[in-house]
């Protein structure tokens, strides 16, 4: 008998299993990550037919679910097959449904978040010059937990930075405290990850006075890749952390502020780097000094929707395109 998955084509969670025949409600809620208030938490019913090889949507919600272009109608159903796009609500989270033969019980690989295929081999033109001298051969400090020895999943997407990290090929400076990598899809000319070898998953994970010296660390790392970057004269560069970070393993973002890449696509992108979304490195540690942890403001999710403003003049641009543009005005070089 065939399985059926939904994936999230967005790579927003792993596919979930669509058992044959049996109704599986889904909305807002863990399952899917969805936060969105406009998504009700029992939003869609989807019943797979195996056999038949489609899957039967409904829509409970009162915000309109899509098939393709056909709006479903609350209460209405609609099928769907493989090679359709499920929108779960307006035109927001796709979806799509396949149908496999899989006796593992294993699931199909997860879509990547955000990248779409053709940019993972993708780099930018100044990142891929960085030459840091590498340090003494490295070993994660004893006694400490290495990114590694952390009980992960690999094939999940959100622990790509973890096996990256551990990729000599990929490191651009370490030692016995951190790893520093360039950013897969770099969000501007330099783009750098600042990685601790602990494992520690998030700044929600981070406590008191033994985080505070490796954050600090991490920072004096990131400065030091600026130091001998050649272009950085020229350049403006923040350090600091997504609010909300999408992939496992904290990271320090290092970024130059021209913003000039491919790689930069959407209002997601832009907003996570140029509101408060990110949190300058200073701001964490100072927090984690005072309170001894790090929290994150209500609302925070909120600053990725809001209108495209520059970053360095704020005037507001209403597509991406014409944000990058406008962008050419600050260069310089
Ligand atoms: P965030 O979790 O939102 O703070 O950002 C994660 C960053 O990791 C993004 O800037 C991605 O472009 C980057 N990224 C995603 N996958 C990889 C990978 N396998 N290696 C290096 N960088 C990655
Ligand atoms: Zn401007």
């Amino acid at each position: 008998m065939l399985t059926c998955w939904l994936i999230s084509e967005d790579g927003n969670h792993e596919p979930l299993p669509l058992p044959h025949y049996q109704r599986v409600t889904l909305g807002r809620g863990p399952e899917t990550t969805i936060k969105d208030k406009k998504c009700s938490r029992h939003q869609v019913e989807l019943k797979a037919d195996c056999n038949k090889g489609y899957v039967k949507v409904k829509q409970l919600g009162s915000n309109p679910t899509f098939v393709d272009s056909v709006e479903v109608g609350k209460g209405m159903e609609v099928k769907m097959e493989p090679g359709q796009q499920l929108h779960i609500v307006n035109q927001l989270y796709p979806y799509t449904v396949h149908f496999m033969e899989d006796l593992s019980g294993e699931p199909p690989p997860a879509k990547r978040p955000r990248e779409p295929p053709s940019m993972e081999a993708a780099d930018s033109k100044g990142a891929s010059n960085v030459k840091v001298a590498k340090q003494a051969n490295h070993t994660p400090s004893s006694g400490r937990e290495s990114a590694t020895s952390n009980n992960e999943k690999p094939g999940i997407w959100s622990n790509g930075l973890k096996a990256t990290m551990q990729d000599p090929k990929m490191q651009v400076y370490k030692d016995d405290k951190v790893v520093v990598i360039k950013d897969k899809y770099p969000k501007a000319r330099y783009h750098w990850l600042v990685l601790p070898w602990e494992s520690i998953p998030n700044m929600k994970a981070l406590r008191g006075e033994e985080h505070c010296d490796l954050l600090r660390h991490m920072q004096q790392v990131g400065q030091r890749m600026v130091a001998q970057c050649k272009d950085a004269p020229a350049l403006r560069f923040r350090s600091g952390y997504h609010a909300i970070p999408s992939m496992s393993h904290i990271h320090l973002h290092v970024i130059s502020q021209d913003f000039d890449s491919p790689a930069l696509k959407n209002k997601k992108h832009w907003n996570s780097f140029t509101t408060d979304y990110f949190i300058d490195s200073q701001d964490v540690i100072q927090m984690l000094e005072k309170t001894g942890k790090v929290t994150v403001k209500e609302g925070t999710s909120e600053l990725l929707k809001l209108p495209l403003r520059c970053h360095v003049c704020h005037k507001e641009l209403a597509t991406i395109p014409s944000l990058k543009e406008h962008l050419k005005t600050h260069i310089s070089v």
